[in-house]
């Protein structure tokens, strides 16, 4: 018989992925198994931004915040956020 897997992978694979946007730039999958999203911010020369699918969290600075620091703050979120999600 095989063992029930309670890996994080295992309970993630319940949750749909949402629709990919089209300007998607990077989406991590949190802790919760729920997804953070990187587009561009409304200037889109200028920035990135992130939005939490989950808890509903986005950046501070969407217009001044590069994707080299976006990234890393993203993950950052994705890495701690433990929201479901909820569609
Ligand atoms: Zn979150």
């Amino acid at each position: 018989m095989t063992p029930v897997s309670t890996s994080p992978a295992a309970r993630r694979s319940a949750f749909t992925q949402p629709e990919r946007p089209r300007d998607l730039q990077i989406r991590y999958l949190t802790v919760g198994g729920s997804y953070v999203d990187v587009t561009p911010a409304a200037n889109k020369r200028l920035g990135s931004r992130w939005h939490c699918h989950g808890c509903k969290a986005v950046s501070e600075f969407p217009d001044t915040d590069y994707l080299s620091r976006i990234r890393e703050k993203a993950n950052d979120h994705a890495g701690s956020c433990r929201a479901i999600p909820l569609t």
